[in-house]
Order: structure tokens, then C-alpha cells, then sequence
């Protein structure tokens, strides 16, 4: 290998010398920065079949499936517009002869057992740095997303990248099992608390790069002095947005007594305009739910909260639906006099149903924000930005909405606290983890 001497000009000392990129490690990192674009222009121009694809396997409203492909286009140029920046040796310290370095190497081969209810987005937030830091990877998707998960994996190879670099695995937990087996470099899931527990107690003797996506139970606090009607439009939309099969769904909502009934049914005549259709009709809101076990695990919810005296305004029980009676249907559904003892506000629902808890002051919010083991999102309503600051500095989440919810940035760290998970993926910290950072201490004297 060839080297570059970098010489000081004021002492004409050399201070490092470094790997010469010859004409072939130049058509290498081209052709990787290509096939990335490459990928990038299939998915757009299949968009819409890829939309219908995961609309057909999850129940996903197709307006919804576009929305997170069109999102996924965004992740991708985010990843490529930083992923050189993170790949390049990092001179810290050059004094005296003494020169520190940091270098990203890939981590190698890795594995990814993924969700179903964002299959491209979650997916997508390791494949795509993943690929990009120089590893090689095994993808489960879920097996409720297994025909997206095949279209990633076809558009990747026609779009360059070898087929051995990246492959498909098709199955459930046994198939899971059966990658977790193999000598892997990297496992990065995205599921729930359950199956991460698992894959911690498999993958932690064996001291591996180990990263969990967990589940959450969102909260959201509507001050006295928010708007009660833009609240409520904004977070029935966060509450019921793919049925609220969201990992940073709108799950538990605190709201000032001074504004609790305005709030209220400001929020009960925005979910009742969800429409609930066929998911490839353009104008359906509100799909089946993706599982059909999920059903009882929402009835059981109800049933508690009803017993401890919960007040359901809206919906309560499983739908026959618009399809003939056929599909796992159920009513979004409105709660309210829920408190901490009923699971519904201590459990992830993961489907078209919220809690509305009144409180009387900040502490009392932030305390019950706090009465949770998870920590994804939480968010607050308010005018005053100083106010949310104030509440949201006190909230153990990863992620911190003012004004907004359920939301994603690919410029930001996506991580949690608690049993949320370990580990992060998106931002520019999200292409490092993909990467194990060596550090050189380089003496030329
Ligand atoms: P899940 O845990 O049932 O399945 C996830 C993946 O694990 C699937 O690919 C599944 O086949 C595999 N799996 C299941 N059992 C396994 C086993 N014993 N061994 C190995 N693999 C196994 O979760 P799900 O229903 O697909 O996803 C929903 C959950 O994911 C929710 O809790 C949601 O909050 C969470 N989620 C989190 C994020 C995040 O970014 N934090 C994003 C999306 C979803």
C-alpha cells in the first residue's frame, strides 16, 4: 500500500503518513456512494407498488405506507450526505511529534430482526448505515412484513450491492433464533420488550455489539394554558395514526383540570372523523390491526379500566370492519377518570386506544409521566417554550416534543430509556454505531 507523507511546512517534519486511496480504492467508495443513490432511485421510482406491498401484509392505510416510504427516501439522503464525513480518519491531537487519530471501521457482519409496523423505517435505520459504514447484513424482517422485506433486499442487489453483503431471512422467532446462533458481529433489533429480553440473554455472554429497540408507553401533557382544541386535533392524530401501532404512538395523555372537558371533546370529535376503510382506499384512516392476538390484549385493557371506573367515550370493542366481516378490526377508542391502576395506562396498547388523565399541576404531571418503566417519547402542550423546557428537562424519555408528537427526525438520535431499550440508531451517531471506533496514537519522533 502506498503512503502519503504529511509533512509539517514550518518544520518540514513529518508528521503522519497515511494510506494512499489508488485508483481502485476510489472505484470501491464510488461505486458504494452510487450503489446507495441507485438503491435510493428504485424505491422511488417503485414507490407505489412498494406501498401497496406492505399495505397488502400489514393492514397499513396506503396513504400511510407512502408517507413512511416517502420518509424513507429522506433517511436515505440524510445517511448519504453524512456517511463519508463519519468513514474519514479524524486527526484529535498532532503536537510535538505526537499525532491521535480516530478511525470508523465496520463492525463486520451483523444482524437485524426487525418490526412489522414500520418495516422501512426501522429496517431502513440499520440496512442503510449499516451498508453505507462497510458492513455486510443479515435482515429478518418480521413475518408480518416479510414481502417488504424481500423488495429491500431485491431493490439493494439491483442496485449493486452483492448478493452475499446483504440477505433476506424469511421466518418468525425460530428463524430469529437461528441468526442469533451464527457468529455475528453486531445485533441490532427493533421489537418488543419481550423478544429484546430474549435476544439480551442470548447475545450478553458473547460480549457483542447488542442494540434493542423497545416499545414504549408515550405520555403527553396538555398545560392549562394550551389551546385545548389544536391539542386535541394534534395528538388524536398522534394517539390513532396506524391504528396506533407506533413504537412513539400517543399512549397515555395528562391534561390540566382547567381545560380537561374542552380538551376532551375536542379530542372525541377529531377521532370520530377517522375513517376506518379498506387500507388501499385513498380516503381510510384507520386500518385493521396488523396481529390479530392484539384484539385481547385491548379488550383486557378495557375491561380493567372499566372495573377501576374508566369513562369510555368513544369506541370500547372490536369492529366487524368494512371488509365483510373478515380482518382484525377495532374501534379507536377514547378513555377517560383512568388512572395508574389499570393496566391501559401502565402497558404498551399498541393499537387505537388512549387514556385522558386529569391533573392539577406540573409536579403532579411530571410525576406520572415518570411512573413508567419505559422512556421513548414524551411531550408538552403549551405556549410558552420555557414552560415545556421546564417539564421536559424533568422527563426521562429519549426523545422530547414541544408542541408536536410522534415524530421522527433522521437528524436526531432515536433511543430510550428504561426498558425502551439500549442503544440509538438515526443522527450522525446513528451511522457511527455501525462502526467501531479505533483509536491510533502515532509518534513520529
Ligand atoms: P416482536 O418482538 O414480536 O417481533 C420482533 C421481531 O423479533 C420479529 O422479526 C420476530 O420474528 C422476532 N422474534 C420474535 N420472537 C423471537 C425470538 N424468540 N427469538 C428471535 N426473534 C424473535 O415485536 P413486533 O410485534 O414485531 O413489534 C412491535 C414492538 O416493536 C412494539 O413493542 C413496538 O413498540 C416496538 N417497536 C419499537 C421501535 C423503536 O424504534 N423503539 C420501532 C418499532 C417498533
Amino acid at each position: 500500500m502506498k503512503l502519503l507523507d504529511v509533512i509539517n511546512p514550518a518544520t518540514e517534519e513529518l508528521i503522519t503518513q497515511l494510506p494512499i486511496d489508488d485508483g481502485a480504492a476510489v472505484a470501491i467508495k464510488a461505486q458504494k456512494a452510487r450503489n446507495a443513490q441507485a438503491f435510493r432511485a428504485l424505491v422511488q421510482a417503485q414507490l407505489d407498488d412498494l406501498a401497496k406491498i406492505m399495505t397488502q401484509e400489514t393492514g397499513k392505510p396506503l396513504g400511510h405506507s407512502r408517507n413512511e416510504l416517502n420518509g424513507f427516501l429522506g433517511r436515505v439522503d440524510f445517511f448519504l450526505s453524512e456517511a463519508e464525513g463519519i468513514l474519514k480518519i479524524e486527526t484529535v491531537f498532532n503536537q510535538d511529534g505526537m499525532c491521535e487519530q480516530i478511525q470508523h471501521i465496520p463492525l463486520g457482519l451483523i444482524g437485524n430482526i426487525s418490526a412489522w409496523n414500520y418495516p422501512w423505517f426501522v429496517g431502513g435505520n440499520v440496512f442503510v448505515p449499516g451498508l453505507l459504514m462497510g458492513n455486510a447484513i443479515l435482515y429478518k424482517p418480521s413475518e408480518f412484513a416479510a414481502m417488504s422485506g424481500l423488495a429491500m433486499g431485491r431493490l439493494l442487489h439491483e442496485a449493486g450491492i452483492p448478493a452475499d453483503v446483504f440477505a433476506t431471512l424469511i421466518g418468525a422467532a425460530d428463524t430469529g433464533n437461528a441468526l442469533l446462533a451464527q457468529q455475528l458481529d453486531g445485533m441490532f433489533f427493533t421489537g418488543s420488550l419481550a423478544t429484546g429480553q430474549h435476544i439480551a440473554n442470548v447475545m450478553g455472554p458473547r460480549m457483542t455489539k447488542l442494540q434493542l429497540e423497545l416499545g414504549g408507553k408515550d405520555p403527553t401533557y396538555v398545560c392549562a394554558d394550551a389551546d385545548p382544541i389544536a391539542a386535541a386535533q394534534s395528538l388524536a392524530d398522534g394517539a390513532m395514526y396506524n391504528a396506533g401501532q407506533s413504537c412513539c404512538s400517543v399512549e397515555r395523555i395528562y391534561v390540566h383540570a382547567s381545560i380537561h372537558d374542552q380538551f376532551v371533546q375536542a379530542l372525541v370529535d377529531t377521532v370520530r372523523t377517522f375513517k376506518m376503510g379498506d387500507p388501499m382506499a385513498a380516503d381510510t384512516y384507520l386500518g385493521p390491526l396488523t396481529r390479530a392476538p392484539q384484539i385481547k390484549v385491548l379488550e383486557d385493557q378495557i375491561a380493567d379500566a372499566k372495573a377501576k371506573g374508566a369513562r369510555c367515550l368513544l369506541g370500547g370493542q372490536r369492529s366487524k370492519g368494512p371488509m365483510g366481516g373478515k380482518g382484525h378490526w377495532f374501534e379507536a377508542t377514547v378513555f377517560d377518570n383512568v388512572n395508574h391502576s389499570m393496566a391501559l395506562m401502565r402497558d404498551e396498547s399498541f393499537g387505537p386506544i388512549i387514556g385522558i388523565q386529569k391533573v392539577s399541576d406540573d409536579a403532579e404531571a411530571v410525576r406520572l409521566m415518570n411512573d413508567t418503566p419505559y422512556g421513548l417519547t414524551a411531550g408538552v402542550y403549551t405556549p410558552n417554550e420555557q414552560h415545556a423546557r421546564d417539564v421536559l428537562s424533568q422527563v426521562r424519555a429519549g426523545t422530547v416534543y414541544w408542541n408536536c408528537c410522534d415524530r421522527v427526525s433522521p437528524r436526531l438520535p432515536w433511543s430510550g430509556y428504561g426498558h425502551s431499550g439500549v442503544g440509538l440508531t438515526l443522527s450522525r451517531e446513528g451511522l457511527a454505531t455501525f462502526t467501531r471506533p479505533k483509536a491510533w496514537h502515532l509518534r513520529s519522533n
